[in-house]
């Protein structure tokens, strides 16, 4: 009998409360019960984006909300610009190219941050202001990169164009500030931070998003935001909402705010500095460098171990940890493992464990751990 260790950014282990909030019997989702829940975990959510403006939850995988994001505010033809750093900010400009907008496609070299002068470089060329919207990755999982949105917000200046942020695996982990930052639309899943099974897309939606929502060509029908605006306003959704899930928000929220969102955000980045400084103190190279790695999940090169170790396999078959791979041209050469959500310090101490166990020389053995404890020990200010 081993236990489960669920390392990978998404889906994330789920709290006992959130599974058991799940187990309750099912209700009308048109009677008053489900409509004041509904409204209450919309209204709720705002916490956690740190936003005023509205919130839209659909029964959805993250990438669904991607799509939903370029559907409601663009017309075919639209220049959308996309900023992307890894697996997941090309798939926003795959989405937007699949629905017609025309895409400018800026990559920078997987393991880097989109920086500040990449993006102002492009928006000071649009004097004619004809970039309608700007995709940006905030934390790219693919790769373990954070990217500084408010600094790159900051770089667009005043430019019109809608700003559009796939947050999926930072909202509820990671400083996100949607107002102060002028972030039109946030998107977000929750089986990330969130600490619920897959099934809900969560969206923040901007007044000036709305606007441009009015005029948006683009088709769609599920997807629809003003139809779920409509139905918001009375406790509702368009159609059958993912009741369970909805019970699961209500409880992963109340978990949120007792540890408090300030609380969460510094949990994750100590337990990301720990697991770095235990993988350095083995001799690991990381793939992102501290300064822009990210606070939720912690790219590994494994490049040097190819045909000797396979760490996914080892760790899955000796110790029932599971880590994720690389995707696409990482295959093989990182593997990826998820702190973010219900993930405390001896999780960290785990992993850092049995990859030295996996390493199996005992010149090492204590030394990851160590390093690690010892950051736990200092806490962030060192
Ligand atoms: C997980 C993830 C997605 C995709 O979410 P799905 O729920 O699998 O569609 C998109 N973007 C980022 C940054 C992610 O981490």
């Amino acid at each position: 009998m081993k236990k489960h260790h669920l390392r990978i950014p998404g889906p994330t282990e789920v709290p006992e409360r959130v599974l058991r909030a799940m187990q309750a019997p099912m209700i009308n989702h048109r009677g008053e019960e489900f409509t004041s829940l509904f409204k209450k975990v919309s209204e709720d959510i705002k916490k956690v984006f740190q936003t005023k403006n509205d919130v839209l939850i659909f029964p959805s995988a993250g990438t669904g909300m991607m799509e939903a994001a370029i559907a409601n505010l663009f017309s075919p033809g639209d220049l959308i610009v996309s900023f992307s750093c890894g697996v997941f900010g090309d798939r926003f400009a795959d989405i937007a190219e699949a629905f017609g907008a025309k895409v400018e496609r800026i990559k920078v070299e997987w393991g880097k941050p989109i920086t500040c002068d990449i993006v102002r470089e492009r928006i000071l060329q649009d004097t004619k202001k004809e970039i309608k919207g700007v995709l940006f990755t905030h934390n790219e999982t693919s790769t373990g990169v954070l990217n500084d949105i408010k600094g790159l917000r900051e770089a667009m200046g005043d430019h019109p164009a809608l700003v559009i942020v796939d947050a999926i695996s930072s909202l509820g982990a990671v400083e996100l500030n949607t107002d102060e930052w002028q972030i039109d639309v946030v998107v977000a899943g929750s089986q990330k931070a969130l600490m619920i099974p897959p099934g809900l897309g969560l969206v923040s939606v901007s007044e000036r998003a709305w606007k441009a929502a009015e005029e948006s060509k683009m088709p769609k029908y599920y997807w629809d935001f003003k139809k779920a605006k409509k139905s918001l306003e009375k406790g509702e959704t368009p159609y059958t909402p993912a009741v369970s899930q909805i019970f699961a928000l209500d409880e992963s929220l109340k978990l949120i705010f007792e540890e408090g969102l300030e609380n969460i955000i510094k949990r994750h980045k100590l337990l990301a500095k720990a697991l770095r400084e235990g993988l350095k103190s083995l001799g690991f190279r990381l793939f992102a460098e501290d300064s822009w790695a990210s606070p939720t999940v912690t790219a590994v090169d494994v490049s040097d171990f190819q045909g000797k170790i396979n760490f996914s396999k080892a760790l899955k078959n000796r110790f029932n940890i599971t880590v994720a791979g690389g995707q696409e041209k990482l295959k093989g050469k990182i593997i990826r493992i998820g702190h973010v959500g219900y993930v405390d310090e001896l999780d960290i101490l785990n992993v850092l464990c049995a990859i030295e166990m996996t390493l199996g020389d005992e010149e090492l053995f204590g030394k990851g751990v160590k390093a690690a404890e010892k950051v736990f020990n200092e806490g962030l200010e060192v």
